[in-house]
């Protein structure tokens, strides 16, 4: 499951992010705005702060095929993702609950945490609830949180029954689209379990998540995806 951003990331957001907002509200201010307008630049004009060039549009995933699901801006930084931080490996995680559960608490500002997908068990539906541009606080490390793109699967890490074939396909599917898009090698040094980011204190995907079938599963989908 999805870690709780680090203190170090905690710290980020209320220096980084206040100063983001400050420089916004800044120029809002010389423009003249009222207080109305103001919110509605505020709106429209969030993403052209600096180091944030890439304009967002409502409902636009980044996987097709996924619905969009927003998180809560708490549970995530705003990034300009891969021209600010390189992205080079996909970290898989188990939820340890349900789909359900998993989107409701990373829409919660209160969790903290969000991964940029979520995979239902029964049917391989996807949910992008975090932009791959931004960073999502899943990994529980900052670095690589900022380097990775996190994937949620619905399931418990000792009942292998919950980790269905028909999400292992969908997510096998993402990863190698993924890698594609920012060319990561479709291997195990990039594409990893949470338990394997340095300094996790988290079990997931744990010792039922099949990595063999997974990975032969990845490097089909990046064959057919390139064929
Ligand atoms: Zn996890």
């Amino acid at each position: 499951m999805a870690d709780e951003q680090s203190g170090e990331e905690r710290q980020q957001r209320s220096g980084r992010g206040i100063s983001r907002r400050g420089l916004l509200i800044g120029g809002a201010v010389t423009v003249g705005a009222g207080a109305a307008l103001f919110h509605e630049e505020l709106g429209r004009l969030w993403w052209r702060v600096p180091g944030i060039d890439k304009q967002r549009n409502k409902g636009e995933v980044d996987h097709r095929g996924a619905q969009w699901i927003a998180a809560s801006e708490a549970n995530l930084r705003y990034a300009d993702r891969p021209a600010d931080f390189t992205v080079d490996r996909v970290v898989i995680h188990v939820t340890e609950g349900s789909y359900a559960t998993a989107v409701r608490v990373f829409r919660d500002p209160l969790h903290a945490a969000a991964a940029h997908y979520v995979i239902r068990a029964k049917d391989g539906h996807i949910a992008q609830m975090a932009r791959e541009l931004d960073v999502a606080f899943h990994a529980g490390n900052r670095g690589y949180n900022e380097r990775s793109i996190g994937i949620e699967h619905e399931g418990f890490v000792d009942r292998p029954e919950t980790l269905t074939d028909v999400m292992y396909r969908s997510s096998a599917r993402l990863t190698a689209d993924i890698c594609a898009r920012y060319e990561i090698p479709v291997d195990r040094e990039h594409i990893i379990g949470h338990n394997e980011v340095p300094g996790a204190t988290h079990t997931d995907p744990g010792r039922h998540w099949d990595w063999d079938k997974y990975m032969k599963l990845c490097r089909e989908a990046a064959r057919r995806r390139s064929a």
